[in-house]
């Protein structure tokens, strides 16, 4: 690799070796690459690598044994993980930017999604996602965490034996080749106290224990089938969707499936949420949850928007990490979380395309800086002690710390590490000039996310030079689906 960035800084001419399974096995740098490696930097596929992992500039499917490997022209940063994705949304993007009342709001908004969602089929919703996937690619996300509640055909029984819903995303991420953690959901009241689901929420119902033996059959299979770019985690929808004594049942059974499982749910992202939960229970959500004592570190808390600073040092101290998505959290005027203070009781942050309003990770974690500086009227507040580039900070952590609650292998170009990582082209004009260091910089605060060149997940290929293999069709296919919905 010309450039690349390791988990312990920038280095030049590194010699990566991945194995058949997409796993970092060796890196090499500087003086070690260049004698050991005759052709300079480079990535090699593993010699065990049955017919090589492709990780080769130039070829789309894989090397024969034996080929000479070609050098990675460019600046390699770690793909960044999605921690938090509902895929369904996508077909709404863009769809709901006019006035439809005097007071629209997060609420009104809802009312549109429930439209969408009990719309939408096995079918479309596979085409969907694979489009949101390629998009998610294109724009720097190697993994995503599907946060899904589309569980029943309709109002009536939930399908006998596999669900088509769950498996429209697996195979929507596989044909697409991002990394997948599905989290089926926990959805069974429509409020605090109890409330029936509504009939438009009567598609998101699920019992506790047909979630949880589905989880464990998921589990299992990965286990038994070993395949390194998908997971299962599980998520509560919210403590409004599921009653107390239903989330600690499950939280319980889930640790004992995997005490590693990843487990996220919404909380706090609307103000008349924390006032409902108030009158309901005596608690703000944040405070309600942290008093369970369940929160660990493969815990992801989404939004926290309001979340006292008691409540974010109570998040800070239970490792639970928090997912913010600034763009849907703009886009729904949900208000603003208080980064500058979670990360100063050290808390874990990541991000997520949520409402997929933007698909884009440079532009979430450049608001998430300038939603900072709006407010403090100061510049670079979110660079830290030991990393005083902003951008490196933000795009490092995030990319770490969402792999880590997604329960995937990414999220650094280090050993034992999955390969998934972005190729920036150091030619492009948004680069030009830039040393290695202010690649970050670039990417997030002056249109860099336009020189992402190159994807490779798990050790391949899936998007070169600007392109995904399986766009165009997809693209006739995707335009179909959306007329279709939009017909109702
Ligand atoms: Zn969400």
């Amino acid at each position: 690799m010309q450039s690349a960035y390791l988990s312990q800084g920038w280095a030049h001419d590194a010699r990566v070796t991945v194995s058949p399974t997409g796993i970092i096995t060796s890196i090499e740098t500087g003086a070690d690459a260049s004698a050991s490696a005759s052709t300079g930097a480079s990535v090699s596929a593993s010699a065990t690598a049955s017919a090589s992992v492709g990780a080769r500039q130039g070829a789309s499917a894989g090397l024969p044994h034996g080929a000479p490997m070609e050098p990675v022209l460019g600046l390699v940063i770690p793909g960044m993980s999605n921690a938090h994705s509902h895929a369904f949304q996508r077909a709404m993007a863009g769809n709901a930017e006019f006035r439809s009342s005097a007071r629209d709001s997060f609420w009104n908004w809802r009312q549109n999604m429930y439209v969408l969602a009990n719309r939408i089929g096995p079918e479309a919703l596979r085409i969907v996602a694979t489009q949101l996937f390629v998009e998610m690619l294109k724009a720097g996300y190697t993994s995503v965490a599907e946060f899904h509640y589309l569980h029943r055909p309709g109002s009536g029984a939930p399908y006998a034996g596999a669900n088509p819903l769950w498996e429209a995303i697996d195979e929507a991420a596989a044909t697409a080749g991002i990394g997948l953690t599905f989290l089926p959901t926990l959805y069974q009241t429509s409020d605090f106290g109890g409330a029936a689901l509504k009939p438009e929420q009567a598609r998101f119902a699920l019992q506790t224990d047909a979630f949880v033996r589905a989880v464990e059959e998921r589990v299992g299979a990965e286990r038994r089938n070993g395949v390194s770019t998908r997971r299962t985690g599980a998520a509560f929808h919210s403590l409004r969707a599921v009653p107390l004594d239903q989330l600690r049942e499950a939280a319980v059974a889930l640790r004992a499936i995997d005490a590693n499982l990843p487990v996220h749910i919404h909380v706090a992202e609307q103000a008349l949420e924390v006032s409902a939960c108030q009158r309901a229970t005596g608690r703000r959500p944040v405070q309600l949850l942290l008093e369970q004592e369940l929160l660990t570190r493969h815990w992801c808390l989404v939004h926290a928007t309001h979340a006292t600073a008691q409540e974010l040092q109570g998040i800070a101290g239970s490792h639970a990490a928090v997912c913010v998505s600034i763009s849907t959290e703009a886009n729904l005027g949900d208000g603003l979380f208080d980064t500058t203070r979670f990360l100063k009781a050290g808390g874990r942050l990541c991000i997520g395309s949520d409402s997929q309003s933007t698909v884009n990770p440079a532009e979430e974690l450049r608001w998430l800086e300038y939603q900072q500086r709006l407010r403090k009227k100061r510049r670079v507040v979110l660079a830290a002690k030991d990393e005083s580039h902003v951008g490196t900070r933000l795009w490092r952590d995030a990319a770490l710390c969402g792999a880590q609650v997604m329960g995937q292998p990414g999220g650094a170009i280090a050993v034992g590490h999955r390969a998934d990582w972005l190729v920036l082209d150091a030619s492009h004009p948004a680069m030009a000039g830039a040393a290695p260091e202010q690649a970050f910089d670039r990417l997030l605060f002056a249109g860099a996310d336009k020189a992402i060149r190159d994807v490779m997940v798990a050790g391949r290929w899936v998007v070169k030079d600007h392109r995904h293999a399986g766009e165009q069709q997809l693209q006739a296919d995707f335009s179909r689906a959306m007329r279709d919905l939009s017909k109702g």
